[in-house]
């Protein structure tokens, strides 16, 4: 394969600090050169792709999604879930463990790096589960899934409810240095929730779930980290109140990250009033308010992270009435496009933005999978490159998901994916790139 050189673009890599013009040479699978402003290449043969007046920056890491797979096929595969986060412009996702048979152990975790391998176009790692079976009531083989690689341990979809059995996560995760990932919500007090509990689903008659729900165990596992030094990643944060506890929590020093999702960022529950199921997710679009925190938090580094937390659903199981759908949105394939948004309205840099996909979960994940997140010479080439101005409308027809549940179907968008090459190969390219 020829080297391919990637000229004039607008070289974002927040990892090396550089925000400037210039060109990369790939060569090798590798980032084999990398030169700003005009110059040029040592080689001459090469392939090119001209990226005037685009971006070019590591390729997109993503922390948290459902790949479903197994068990749940219908939903998704890795074999789309991963062509889907291609379109996305990711080149590592980290797929959660509530498949079917869960990943509570080492040959689950095997087979879906074994299918990753064979079918999947990017680079998929695994998180492992706190709780045998996802039960909450014994903890799994935590050592035996580190071995096997997992990149942390999440029960996600439920919390982890026991306090003592957190405990004892936690204090494992001291020792083996991988995050636990946590889902935060008090499920006594959410039971029956539908949506963000409020003035809107009073009026549509649909039964709420209160911030407290969410702020409860974060306080509680805020706690649990600093009684045991562990370290709790906050999955999904989406109230004013957990950000709050989080900045208190990192001024003290304990020891954690957090995660906020596109749709958390740029979504309210007015949504689920326009769009019924394809906004119904959990946890819930919550108000204007908590938006507002949530963006604070990305600002001021409370939040460390974006993961999208792409849950895909069937066209079947969310044509169901809003008591019984799924919560969920399929979100690989608009994550970038929709935070684009808050770029444009000036609401957050596009270097933190990139910033927030690429180098700040590199970090998170770097004990068990190191030197990703960079365009720094010698690294692996895993490269995205967007168009910020390019304005497109979403058709889920399109997608490689088969994940059509988005309450942005039909939406005009400004920003778009161009193409993503992951370990020095095209994985997506928009047809408008030669
Ligand atoms: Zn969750």
């Amino acid at each position: 394969m020829k080297p391919l050189l990637i000229q004039n673009g607008r070289i974002i890599d927040p990892g090396q600090k550089r925000d400037e013009p210039g060109s990369l040479l790939i060569a090798g699978g590798k980032i084999a050169w990398a030169g700003w402003g005009k110059e040029s290449p040592p080689e001459t043969d090469y392939d090119v792709i001209d990226a005037e007046g685009l971006v070019v920056c590591p390729g997109f890491i993503d922390l948290h999604c459902h790949l479903r797979q197994p068990g749940f096929e219908g939903r998704e595969t890795i074999a789309t879930g991963t062509r889907a986060a291609a379109r996305g412009g990711f080149t590592t996702v980290c797929c959660m463990p509530n498949t079917e048979p869960p990943l509570d152990n080492k040959a689950t975790v095997e087979f879906v790096k074994d299918t990753a391998a064979a079918e999947g176009i990017i680079r998929v790692l695994t998180i492992g589960c706190v709780s045998r079976g996802r039960m909450g009531e014994e903890l799994a083989e935590m050592g035996a899934l580190a071995a096997a690689g997992v990149i942390g341990f999440s029960d996600d979809g439920e919390p982890v409810k026991n306090s003592p059995l957190m405990r004892r996560a936690l204090e494992y995760s001291r020792y083996c240095k991988l995050p636990v990932i946590d889902h935060c919500e008090d499920t006594d007090l959410s039971r029956g929730g539908q949506m963000n509990e409020g003035e809107i689903s009073a009026g549509l008659g649909l039964q709420g779930t209160p911030n407290a729900a969410e702020d409860i165990i974060v306080a509680r596992d805020l706690l649990l980290s600093e009684l045991t030094g562990g370290w709790v990643h906050i999955a999904h944060t989406t109230t004013e109140g957990a950000v709050e506890l989080i900045r208190r929590a990192k001024a003290k020093g304990i020891q954690v990250t957090a995660e906020v999702t596109p749709h958390h960022l740029t979504l309210t529950e007015k949504m689920v009033k326009s769009h019924g199921t394809s906004a119904k997710v959990n946890p819930p679009l919550r108000t204007e308010q908590d938006v507002k925190a949530l963006i604070q938090g990305l600002n001021d580094n409370t939040i460390d992270i974006i993961a999208t937390d792409h849950a895909p659903h069937t066209e079947a199981e969310k044509r169901q009435p809003f008591e019984l759908a799924p919560f969920g949105i399929s979100g690989f394939e608009t994550a970038l496009a929709s935070l684009m948004g808050l770029v444009h309205r000036k609401d957050i840099s596009l270097v933190n933005l990139i910033n927030k996909l690429t180098a700040a979960p590199a970090k998170i994940i770097d004990k068990s999978c190191g030197g990703l997140g960079t365009l720094a010479t010698g690294s692996t080439a895993d490269v995205t490159i967007l168009d910020p101005n390019r304005e497109w409308t979403v058709d889920t027809g399109e997608f490689a998901s088969k994940g059509k549940n988005t309450p942005l179907d039909g939406d005009r968008l400004k920003g778009k994916v161009m193409a993503t090459i992951y370990g020095g190969n095209i994985v997506y390219k928009d047809e408008s790139i030669k």
